[in-house]
């Protein structure tokens, strides 16, 4: 689904991604891990444009990704993002965050009304708690309604920056299991942030790891386990242990 080649990114004296070339195959799971401040978020920012690489190019879906604006949003249309932390609109409820993009379309008020109904159950999530703002919001809830919002427009792609980030250990656990049950439900071509190894396995189909702006090694679990890379796979194994 994404091919990259040769993507760089810099800003001012940081090299956030050194030249690195990944392939992102269609309809799986992919899962970038790494340590903190190693190129994650910014790496999935390259997949749907927001970002543009100082060198290199991506391919998505076998065309080099549009530059100009009005292309972009086609791309965008099929490519839904949840930001890191949400990066849900406080001043909107829940059920206008979700549907911010298909009204900016002019989708017709029945079809928006309908989407979210299958979104809604898709996620489990109340009607009642749509009505509501973020910041009114469990970290839980939040969390599903920029799921929802990156759905909203039946992507081909799903982009989801640490989307258990910052959630205790039970809702954590709830949240895990209903989007390993999406994704498989869906079949679409996930690629999903996280720094969790657990997590990486559990809802993943293949690991990508990270580590200062580079990728180290990509596989399963397993391959990671059974042959790691270097001394970085091995302690970063081990350490989650
Ligand atoms: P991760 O998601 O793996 O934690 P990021 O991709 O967010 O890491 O960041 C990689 C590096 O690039 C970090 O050192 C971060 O501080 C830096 N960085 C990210 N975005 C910007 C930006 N817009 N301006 C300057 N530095 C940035
Ligand atoms: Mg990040």
């Amino acid at each position: 689904m994404f091919i990259l080649e040769g993507v760089s990114k810099r800003f001012g004296g940081l090299q956030a991604l050194h030249p690195l070339s990944l392939t992102l195959p269609k309809g799986a799971t992919s899962v970038l891990i790494g340590p903190s401040g190693c190129g994650k978020s910014t790496l999935l920012r390259l997949l749907n444009g927001l970002s543009r690489p100082d060198t290199g190019r991506v391919l998505f879906d076998g065309q080099p990704l549009a530059t100009e604006e009005d292309a972009l949003l086609a791309v965008r249309q099929r490519v839904g993002y949840a930001l890191q932390g949400g990066g849900l609109f406080p001043h909107l409820t829940g059920a206008q965050n979700v549907t911010l993009m298909a009204r900016h379309l002019r989708w017709p008020e029945a079809r928006i009304r309908e989407r979210l109904g299958v979104l809604m159950d898709l996620t489990r999530f109340p009607a009642d708690a749509l009505e509501r703002f973020p910041g009114q919001l469990s970290g839980g809830q939040r969390q599903r309604v920029a799921l929802m919002r990156a759905l909203m427009l039946d992507p081909d792609v799903l982009l989801l920056d640490e989307p258990l980030g910052a959630l205790d250990p039970l809702v954590r656990h709830d949240l895990q299991a209903d989007l390993r049950g999406i994704f498989e439900r869906l079949g679409k071509t996930v690629v999903l942030v996280t720094h969790d190894l657990a997590e990486a396995a559990y809802l993943g189909d293949r690991i990508v790891l990270m580590r200062d702006g580079q990728v180290v090694q990509q596989g399963t679990l397993e391959d990671l386990e059974s042959r790691p890379g270097d001394a970085f796979v091995t302690r970063f194994i081990q350490a989650q242990r």
